[in-house]
């Protein structure tokens, strides 16, 4: 379907032809000087000490979870209201999850409340996601960690670049997870980036995340290692030069094309109808704007919205389903759930298309139709 105003677009041109090129043109693929150069790119971002790149941020998560030695017969504290990933990690691991509420129709991040009430003497961890790119109440998220000696692993797919009193999302618990998939603020098709501030985590990720081998085929080449040893039960979860490469370029446009997102989503926001709510209104920190949510009054039918949007060349989406309702997680994890907000917030929100190169005419063509499919979708 060719759309007149997609849901998300890359912003490649000819630095991200030449970058690739340029290691094609090299012969050496897989990881090595380029992922070493994205990594260190990656640090100066964040702030971050250990950055290391991963072939997408579902390995991320996974691997954040083995680090920080979560397994059977552990609890972990996740938000319902994210992509089913944050909570999979987990379940490779053989622990399980406790889904937590959102904290209110504005703030659809985890509840801090929520995440104390499901504390049980099994929880180790929880896994925050800051949505959109705004970041969750991670003063008080932290302090309830210390308070029960829990884990912190940040979901950061949705907030490259984002800040919360001054310190990048992704470097305030103990390992943060980022995804550069297509649709994401750093787009290398997949790929995906682990931050952590302590060395002793940033040692047992780079063995995991490649066979739990003591030296890497590119240490071998490189002249400096003839053999290794495996010291743990390692994954292959390694990304490449070749998406590496990509990152770099990416990483160069992320803080203007983070601004430019913040702008469109001002100008929705002075914009759309009022009777639209828009999520995130006077939120603290600065957000990466990854996408932008509204959320239907009472009385319209989300499908309807959907159709209208589509039928004049608009693409929506839906963030998200919440996990606890798709089927196999009401098998495996039948409740009772006590996940009010995530319940409500999930019945009636709409994504609307948002990416650093949308035109003025799109951006006025969106305001245009928005309030005419909030019409045809008032039930009668
Ligand atoms: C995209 C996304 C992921 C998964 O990232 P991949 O790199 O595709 O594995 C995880 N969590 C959230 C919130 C995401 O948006």
């Amino acid at each position: 379907m060719i759309w007149k105003v997609p849901l998300a677009d890359l912003d490649y041109d000819t630095n991200e032809d030449n970058a690739v090129l340029a290691v094609l043109h090299s012969k050496w693929l897989t990881m090595g000087a380029v992922t070493a150069q994205f990594e260190h790119d990656f640090s100066q971002l964040t702030g971050s000490p250990h950055c290391l790149s991963v072939s997408n941020a579902t390995e991320a998560l996974h691997l954040a979870c083995v680090a920080l030695g979560i397994g059977p017969g552990d609890e972990v504290i996740v938000p319902s209201l994210t992509f089913v990933a944050t909570a999979n990690a987990v379940l490779y691991t053989g622990a399980s999850v406790v889904f937590a509420d959102i904290t209110s129709p504005n703030d659809l991040t985890i509840s801090p409340q929520s995440i104390q009430a499901n504390i049980s003497p099994r929880t180790k961890a929880i896994i925050v996601m800051h949505y959109a790119g705004y970041p969750c109440d991670m003063p008080a998220i932290l302090e309830i960690a210390r308070q029960h000696n829990m884990h912190i692993i940040e979901d950061a797919a949705h907030c490259p670049g984002a800040t919360l009193q001054g310190k990048a999302l992704g470097t305030w618990g103990d390992i943060g997870c980022f995804s550069f998939f297509s649709n994401k603020n750093l787009a290398t098709g997949e790929g995906g980036m682990l931050t952590t501030h302590s060395d002793e985590i940033a040692a047992r990720l780079k063995l995991l995340r490649s066979h739990g081998m003591t030296t890497l085929t590119y240490d071998r080449h490189a002249g400096h290692a003839y053999t290794y040893d495996v010291v743990d039960l390692g994954y292959n979860y390694r990304i490449d030069e070749i998406r590496a490469a990509l990152g770099i370029e990416q990483l160069k446009k992320l803080p203007a094309n983070n601004q430019r997102r913040r702008e469109i989503v001002a100008h929705y926001r002075a914009h759309l109808p009022a009777e639209l709510t828009i999520p995130f209104d006077g939120h603290p920190g600065i957000t990466a704007a990854h996408i932008a949510p509204i959320l239907l009054p009472a009385g319209h039918n989300r499908t309807a919205f959907q159709d209208y949007m589509k039928e004049h060349g608009i693409q929506t989406s839906i963030h998200y389903p919440p996990i606890h309702t798709f089927s196999y997680y009401k098998e495996r994890f039948p409740g009772p759930h006590h996940l009010p907000v995530t319940e409500s917030v999930g019945a009636r929100e709409v994504t609307l298309p948002l990416f650093p190169t949308m035109t003025e005419e799109q951006i006025d063509y969106l305001m245009e139709i928005v309030p005419l499919a909030l019409k045809a979708s008032k039930s009668s």
